[in-house]
């Protein structure tokens, strides 16, 4: 073994650190036109794709010295020339978005003044707010627990946690401390179109991706609640314990929602928790002429949101809420340690911000360190108010159901499932017979993010490849919409002639 290197033989180092800490305001006037410009470029795919390999060389090793704050801020501006273009108003991809302003603005004030979430200051005094507005917003039920996480991922992970803490606790077992009993097999029970979110989260609470149990669903992408009843009846019989029931609130294939009253109906006869998973569609309840897809929402016992999706919050904001947050308390708090016991003086009347915990969230997820990401979620509401994500969301199913009756009335298009919510799934079919379809549409969605600026992607529908907006960007446009279908014609035109 070698010996302890004593720290006192550093000695004293004299000068100040190498980092600026003054200029925010200087280097913020320098950032932001570039940005500005950046967001006013409609270019999808501005310069070439910048990778690893690509990085000018001088941007590549370590440096010795630092070139210092004007330089990096020059480099991050070359940066931002070649940054994502998932924000422009044509992109219709996947299911995600950046942030409007007002996110861009709370992002960068949290940065600098609400420095974590585990003390008292006014940032995680707004995420208090943001978390009840969120839940109020969703049409979740009064007095629910919640936080915010980096996103769907983590909240799927948390949501799960709290039930399979409660599915062993009914049986007598505290998971949390001593792990699952190698006598029993835990399972999770949701549709084929799940997000495999889930499967992760099951195999990291330790139940396996096996132990998501996929239950079939109808053509439109809805779990079959009968044959929901019958896999939990069979496995109740088997002794396996029902840890979750999920239902989906917007499935990101195909944007449909499960009839969430009845899943809710299925697992009750067996004792199964059930978890809404509304990362995507969730917030669309808020909007009175969808919020009967959500019938039953309120009857669950946990679920999530994905504030970085329709509310464009950017990325890293999700959020889970359960009914008892005790249960996710006692599945995640760190336990009793010398650095955290006697830090706060749990005083009634708080003295200084350090008195007392800005909220329980580090004990009720996976992280300690965290900002309070609620703020970007209380500020983009605060703008926009429900009547703005309300317009919001029926604009957005309103660009797909648009897609949808022009794909009915073209026989050049072919409408595959949908519309839900805000997606559509559709593709080009040449009039003439024996071609590929697959093939062809696939070299349409590359042709288009090649050539224009309609960018989206792409999933499958009864083994069919289908193009598949998903409309939540606050930047798209009716003209975006129509430019995207015009653009799928005029290329399928151009291949299926070739
Ligand atoms: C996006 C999504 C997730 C995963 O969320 P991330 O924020 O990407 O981790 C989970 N479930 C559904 C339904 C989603 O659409």
């Amino acid at each position: 073994m070698t010996d302890q290197l004593s720290v006192d033989a550093v000695g004293v180092v004299p000068g100040d650190d190498a980092a600026e800490t003054g200029r925010i305001d200087d280097a913020l006037n320098r950032l932001g036109p570039v940005l500005q410009r950046f967001e006013d470029s409609q270019i999808p795919d501005g310069p070439a794709p910048y990778r690893p390999g690509t990085v000018p060389s001088e941007l590549n090793a370590l440096p010795a010295h630092g070139v210092g704050l004007d330089a990096v801020i020059d480099e991050l501006s070359t940066a931002v020339e070649h940054g994502s273009r998932i924000t422009v108003p044509g992109f219709s991809g996947f299911i995600t978005t950046g942030a409007t302003t007002v996110g861009v603005m709370a992002q960068t004030a949290v940065t600098v003044a609400g420095t974590q979430r585990y003390v008292l200051h006014a940032f995680n005094a707004l995420e208090w707010t943001g978390l009840r507005w969120l839940a109020e917003l969703c049409g979740l039920p009064a007095g629910v627990e919640g936080v915010f996480t980096s996103g769907g991922s983590t909240a799927n992970l948390l949501a799960l946690g709290a039930a399979r803490q409660s599915a062993y606790e009914r049986l007598g077992v505290d998971v949390a401390a001593d792990g699952i009993p190698l006598t029993t097999r835990g399972r999770i029970y949701a549709s084929q179109r799940v997000h495999h979110t889930v499967h992760r989260a099951a195999a990291v609470l330790g139940l396996g991706r096996n132990g998501v149990r996929e239950i079939e669903t109808d053509p439109d992408g809805r779990i079959d609640v009968e044959a929901l009843d019958a896999a939990l009846r069979a496995d109740a019989a088997a002794g396996i314990v029902p840890i979750a029931t999920v239902a989906v609130a917007g499935n990101t294939d195909l944007g449909s929602v499960d009839p969430i009253a009845d899943v809710v109906a299925v697992a009750r006869r067996y004792g199964s928790w059930v978890h809404v998973d509304g990362a995507y569609g969730l917030v669309a309840n808020t909007a009175e002429s969808l919020a009967p897809l959500f019938t039953g929402v309120e009857a669950a016992d946990s679920w999530i949101v994905d504030p970085h999706k329709w509310l464009a919050t950017g990325v890293g904001v999700g959020a889970v809420y359960v009914r008892d947050g005790a249960l996710l308390t006692r599945a995640f708090a760190e336990g009793p340690a010398a650095y955290l016991e006697g830090a706060f003086s749990a005083v009634d009347e708080p003295q200084s911000m350090f008195d007392d915990m800005g909220g329980p969230w580090a004990d009720q997820s996976v992280e300690l360190s965290a900002p309070p990401r609620g703020v970007l979620v209380w500020a983009v509401l605060r703008e926009i108010g429900r009547s703005g994500v309300r317009e919001r969301v029926l604009r957005h199913a309103g660009f797909a159901s648009d897609i949808a009756a022009r794909a009915r009335g073209d026989e050049r298009l072919e409408l595959l499932c949908g519309p839900h919510l805000s997606i559509v799934c559709f593709r080009y079919r040449p009039r003439r017979a024996g071609v590929d379809l697959d093939a062809l549409n696939t070299r349409i969605l590359e042709r288009l993010r090649r050539e224009t600026p309609f960018i989206t992607s792409t999933t499958t529908v009864d083994g069919a490849v289908a193009i598949r907006p998903c409309f939540i960007n606050p930047r798209t446009t009716q003209r975006d919409v129509d430019g995207l279908v015009d653009a799928v014609i005029r290329l399928g035109d151009e291949l299926a002639a070739a």
